[in-house]
């Protein structure tokens, strides 16, 4: 989108006195919010950054005019992108979160006393700023002194890093812009180097609905490189389609723990959840066959 300084862009329009978010990304679909308040909205080298207040959601994290998380529901995308991971790997000491602005994911993380370095590679330190600020439901004002903050394309970060790390989540915005090349194969190849023998990566793998061809070809891409892959959903209502996907590539067999460890302070993830997360239904389980 084009930038317009500090001027609102089109997608918050007024409809009879009332303020709207419409999102209007996708051809066929608009998903529109009732706003309370515009708390900030700046555009950064990489995209426009909003912080919404809304009557359903409350605060959100608006990018390019397309919903990242809110304080409603963000816990449960943030929760499932790592806990789940983390409770595959019980081991896992070097975590590296790649995206994640709203730094939902690594707060999530740092609830294991166990990982003794979690770096976040973001490519937008506007987001970081805004959410820390305007959005401490979901960034919890981070402080956790073992979070180390790189504001970097991820891209080019994980180049050329070998055995670096137990655990990648790749906490991404759509296949768009500043994303795009995060979901391409080169990347994951050098996602699969930068990891230790041991170590696993996730990826949020979008909606099993709407874009089942971008979940089979990441899907595909994570096979080629790893031995062990498994994909797993959650319902998280802001996302369109409601259900949204994630995929585990794992350099060690998948090993469910008889006993989770997950924090007692989760909201969505619990050992239940844990487990039955990865049961797909069959219009999922039998695209992933083809
Ligand atoms: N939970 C969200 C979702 O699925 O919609 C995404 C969370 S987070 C806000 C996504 C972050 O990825 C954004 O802050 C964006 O700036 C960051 N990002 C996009 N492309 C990136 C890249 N190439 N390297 C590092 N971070 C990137």
């Amino acid at each position: 989108m084009k930038h317009q300084g500090n001027a609102l862009p089109p997608y918050v329009h007024l409809d009879n006195g009332e303020l709207w978010l419409t999102e209007d990304d996708r051809d066929n679909l608009k998903i529109s919010y009732r706003i309370k308040e515009v708390i900030f909205a700046e555009p950064s080298d990489y995209q426009h950054v909003m912080i919404l207040d809304s009557y359903d959601f409350g605060r959100m994290l608006v990018l390019d005019g397309v919903v990242q998380t809110t304080s409603i529901d963000g816990h449960i995308y943030n929760e499932m992108i790592t806990h789940v991971p983390l409770q595959l790997h019980p081991e896992a000491k070097q975590a590296l979160i790649i995206g994640g602005g709203d730094c939902g994911a690594a707060r999530e993380a740092a609830k294991y006393d166990r990982l003794e370095t979690i770096e976040m590679v973001e490519i937008d330190k506007k987001v970081v700023h805004a959410c820390k600020e305007h959005l401490p439901a979901v960034s919890g004002n981070l402080s956790d002194p073992r979070v180390k903050f790189i504001y970097d394309d991820g891209v080019a970060f994980v180049q050329g890093k070998e055995g670096v790390y137990n655990v990648i989540m790749i906490d991404s915005s759509d296949p768009v812009g500043p994303a795009e090349a995060l979901f391409s194969s080169e990347f994951y190849a050098n996602v699969h180097r930068a990891l230790k023998e041991d170590g696993l990566m996730v990826c949020q793998s979008q909606s099993p609905i709407f874009h089942l061809d971008i979940l089979k070809r990441t899907y595909r891409n994570i096979r080629e490189l790893f031995p062990h892959v498994l994909v797993y959903t959650a319902v998280v209502p802001t996302y369109p389609g409601g259900m949204w996907s994630f995929t585990i590539g794992s350099k060690r067999p998948l090993d469910f723990p008889a006993q989770t460890t997950i924090p007692n302070d989760t909201k969505y993830v619990n050992d239940a959840v844990f487990r039955q997360c990865f049961s797909l239904p069959e219009f999922l389980r039998s695209a992933l066959e083809e």
